[in-house]
């Protein structure tokens, strides 16, 4: 598809952003669902984020994605945030209507759609969430909405997971919570277990937070590090038979969402998961 005077612009903004994936997604996107539009990554810090968005509203660029370190202050820049974004406290999408900025977050609703792609339903489950961290939070908060039976959250640093643990508590009285430190995680009666710490992620690819296999055989194990897809936490587990979901299908259905959000329209997602191994070099 060629760029024109119509082609719109959307873009990232976070600081370090050499890694990110995102461009690849949302060009990709943008190509298969025949949307006239680009998406650039802009390296912007702590101290520049308020002129970048000012920027934004100047040239009109109609949507933006924020990443760390933004996620939290870009709120003071806003005029708006959704229901979503207020209860996860963060914001991860913006959409730009005439100058007028609205918030959201689509990352625990993405990583909740990467599960019902894989015919997993969050209601009545119990979940062990390994870190408390922005994403930890983001998905911890989501699934507990959804209807999450139980929510175990262990963290190298305890009082964080106490923290979202006490949160989730005080806003969804049915979901059963508790909080640990790695060491003493419940093993029992998982059916779903998720690292969302960054131990694993590329260039400490050799590393893990915790073996896999002491969880219950029928557990599902994912992990959101996405660099590299298969990280050692999935590979031991799905070496000892553990269906396994990796940090990539989250990634892919935050930026969906985020682009439905932009454009008012379905995007078609199936793309991703025929393509998803030529376009990220899955092995
Ligand atoms: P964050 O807010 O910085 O949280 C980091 C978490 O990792 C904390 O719980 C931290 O524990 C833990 N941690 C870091 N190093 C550790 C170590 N050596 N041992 C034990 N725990 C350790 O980061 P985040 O935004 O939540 O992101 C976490 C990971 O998820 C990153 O790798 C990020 O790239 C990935 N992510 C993926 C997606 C996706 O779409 N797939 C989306 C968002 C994030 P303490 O609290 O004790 O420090």
């Amino acid at each position: 598809m060629s760029i024109d005077a119509d082609t719109k612009l959307f873009c990232l903004l976070g600081h370090p952003i050499s890694k990110s994936l995102s461009p690849i997604i949302h060009n990709y996107s943008f190509e298969e669902n025949e949307v006239n539009a680009r998406y650039v990554a802009f390296d912007v810090d702590k101290n520049a984020l308020k002129y970048a968005v000012n920027g934004i509203k100047a040239l009109n660029i109609q949507g933006f994605n924020v990443t760390i370190p933004h996620k939290v202050d870009i709120i003071k820049l806003l005029d708006e945030i959704d229901e979503e974004a207020n209860l996860l406290g963060a914001v991860n999408t913006v959409k730009n209507v005439n100058g007028k900025l609205t918030g959201f977050n689509t990352d625990g609703r993405g990583f909740i759609q990467a599960l019902q792609n894989n015919n997993i339903d969050i209601k009545d489950k119990n979940i062990t969430i390994i870190g408390a961290g922005g994403a930890a939070r983001a998905i911890t908060m989501t699934m507990a909405k959804d209807g999450a039976r139980s929510i175990q959250v262990a963290n190298r640093t305890v009082e964080k997971a106490k923290k979202i643990a006490y949160e989730i508590s005080s806003k969804f009285q049915n979901v059963v919570t508790s909080w640990t430190d790695i060491q003493n995680i419940n093993t029992v009666d998982m059916d779903i277990v998720v690292n969302c710490t960054s131990v694993g992620m590329y260039p400490d690819a050799e590393s893990f937070i915790i073996d896999p296999c002491i969880f219950n055989k029928n557990a599902l194990i994912c992990d959101i590090v996405y660099k590299p897809t298969l990280t050692k936490f999935l590979n031991v587990a799905k070496q000892s038979g553990y269906r396994i979901m990796g940090g990539i299908d989250m990634l892919i259905y935050q930026a969906i969402l985020s682009e439905q959000i932009w454009l008012d329209k379905k995007i078609n997602s199936k793309l991703f998961t025929e393509k998803k191994k030529d376009i990220f070099n899955i092995l």
